[in-house]
């Protein structure tokens, strides 16, 4: 069964839905690392992916590719070229439902990728840290559909 997946932008002004959708994977190529600003472009192909709020702004990045981010926020949104629309894991409201199966173009991939989950981990940042994000208000897009944002409150 398939169900329909939404996501978008960090500020909201974008927002997507597809229900067809294949192959989740992460590529290491050099223009997916500049356009993610990552060390990656998680992305997911969608054969029915369509804009539910506002529209991306595009970027050609080539002759044969051109890429969708969030003109007011400047989240990555999506890849297109003639093969159709891939749309960017990260800005799903459920990522775990599209997770990576396949890594492509390694070529270009960063040589300390396969470290990173080895890297060691903060485990005390300190009460001025714990402070700071204690007092954190989020203008972030919650992680599901809206009637209006942002809200009013
Ligand atoms: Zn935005
Ligand atoms: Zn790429």
């Amino acid at each position: 069964m398939t169900k329909t997946l939404t996501g978008g932008c960090q500020c909201g002004n974008v927002r997507f839905a597809t229900k067809l959708f294949a192959r989740p994977s992460i590529c290491h190529c050099r223009m997916c690392q500049k356009a993610f600003g990552g060390f990656f472009g998680p992305l997911v192909s969608s054969h029915d992916g369509h804009w539910t709020r506002g529209e991306p702004k595009w970027f050609q990045s080539s002759s044969v590719a051109r890429r969708a981010f969030c003109a007011d926020c400047g989240t990555p949104l999506a890849y297109e070229t003639k093969f159709g629309l891939e749309l960017a894991i990260g800005t799903f409201d459920e990522p775990t439902e599209v997770a990576p199966v396949i890594q492509v173009n390694m070529a270009d991939k960063q040589p300390f990728f396969d470290q990173l989950t080895s890297l060691p981990v903060r485990n005390d940042p300190g009460d001025e840290w714990l402070d700071f994000m204690a007092g954190i208000h989020s203008y972030q897009h919650p992680d599901h559909d809206t009637a209006n944002w942002p809200t009013t409150e």
